[in-house]
């Protein structure tokens, strides 16, 4: 069920077309993740769904309702920053509760809210506390409380947690992914972390220069990715791409001949490294990362391609150490020389 639509939706910066187009149905109760590199419009997408930026083309309706032209403050969503943007002189309670006093909601519902947005956000004991007493990952969570307690139609999150540490990041990662199960609320959500897109997300949104290049659900980009730029921006390590030229000519012949001078695209697990002699490819090991619950081994073959191979085994194998490369080709994307997949 259409709950917000995006049609034709630009935005200029004076001469700058930071969004060129972009048409997007999202539904009610939606996860959905902006992604894209730096500078693809993804922040200004979310600022124009806001209404904290005007709109040069196109509508936007939610729930039923054109609000192209509403201010934000009447388009009944709630913005969660990466600043926080909190009330740095007001308690976290202040903080929790004021848009609901501003709205003149009745002060024993706006106690009983608070409170339970403080209970599911584990803020029952900074309640009384001011911003400055509290941890980066503490802010975050009233900052998001704040948005709860308003209920809105939809919530906009713009990078949460890229002020947070590593170890931070994935525990409030994890609490945002809780609180979207329990509260079924409409969220978008920008990042440049493919991770938090890839964990967050009933679908991602993958944008590039102001377009949308996919969308999808987290496992439809990764296995079935419409191009080059989709294949590389969504798995860590990034997807092998071997230009043809590179390939041996029974691997090249195996594609499609509109592949000719494109090239090949493995994940680093359709890539296993074997000991020399015994496959298909032969290659010297450039680094070795053993992380722990997977190894990941960077190769360079005899034709000069470099790739990455990932196994779950641990290995003896170091950098010099002189290898085979299987490759699954089964597995394989095939691109031409634009950029976009060909079937094999
Ligand atoms: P990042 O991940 O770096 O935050 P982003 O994908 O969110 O990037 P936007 O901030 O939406 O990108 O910017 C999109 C484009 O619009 C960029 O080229 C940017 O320089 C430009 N832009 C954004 N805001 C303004 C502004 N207020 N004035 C002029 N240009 C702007």
């Amino acid at each position: 069920m259409a709950y917000l639509q995006l049609r034709g939706v630009e935005k200029f910066f004076g001469r700058h077309r930071a969004i060129k187009g972009i048409d997007l149905t999202i539904n009610k109760g939606e996860f959905i993740v902006f992604v894209g590199p730096s500078g693809c419009g993804k922040s200004t997408l979310l600022r124009l769904i806001a209404g904290l930026e005007g709109i040069d083309g196109g509508t936007l309706e939610l729930d039923g309702r054109d609000i192209t032209d509403l201010p934000s403050s009447k388009r009944d969503l709630a913005m969660v920053f990466q600043s926080y943007a909190l009330y740095p002189h007001m308690s976290v309670y202040e903080n929790m509760s004021f848009a609901l006093k501003l709205a003149k909601v009745d002060p024993a519902v706006i106690r009983e809210k608070v409170q339970r947005a403080a209970t599911t956000l584990n803020l029952t004991g900074y309640l009384e506390r001011t911003p400055k007493e509290l941890s980066g990952g503490q802010r975050q969570r009233v900052a998001i409380g704040r948005a709860i307690v308003r209920a809105p139609k939809v919530f906009l999150f713009d990078e949460p947690l890229s002020n947070l540490d590593a170890a931070l990041r994935g525990q409030t990662r994890v609490e945002i992914a809780k609180l979207h199960r329990e509260l079924g609320a409409t969220t978008i959500y920008v990042t440049h972390d493919q991770v938090e897109a890839m964990t967050l997300a009933d679908r991602v949104v993958v944008l590039r220069d102001g377009l949308i290049e996919q969308v999808g659900t987290p496992l439809e980009l990764y296995d079935r990715p419409a191009n080059q730029f989709v294949a590389q921006f969504i798995g860590t390590p990034q997807m092998n791409v071997v230009p043809a030229g590179q390939l041996p000519p029974q691997m090249r012949q195996q594609g499609p001949q509109s592949a000719a001078d494109g090239a090949i695209g493995l994940r680093p697990e359709a890539v296993s490294v074997l000991p020399k002699g015994q496959g298909s490819v032969s290659g010297r090991i450039e680094l070795v990362e053993a992380l722990g619950a997977e190894t990941l081994l960077y190769v360079r073959t005899a034709e000069g391609a470099q790739l990455v191979a990932r196994q779950s085994e641990r290995t003896q194998l170091q950098a010099g150490d002189d290898v085979s490369l299987n490759v699954a080709t089964d597995q394989a994307h095939w691109f031409d020389s634009a950029g976009r997949v060909v079937q094999a």
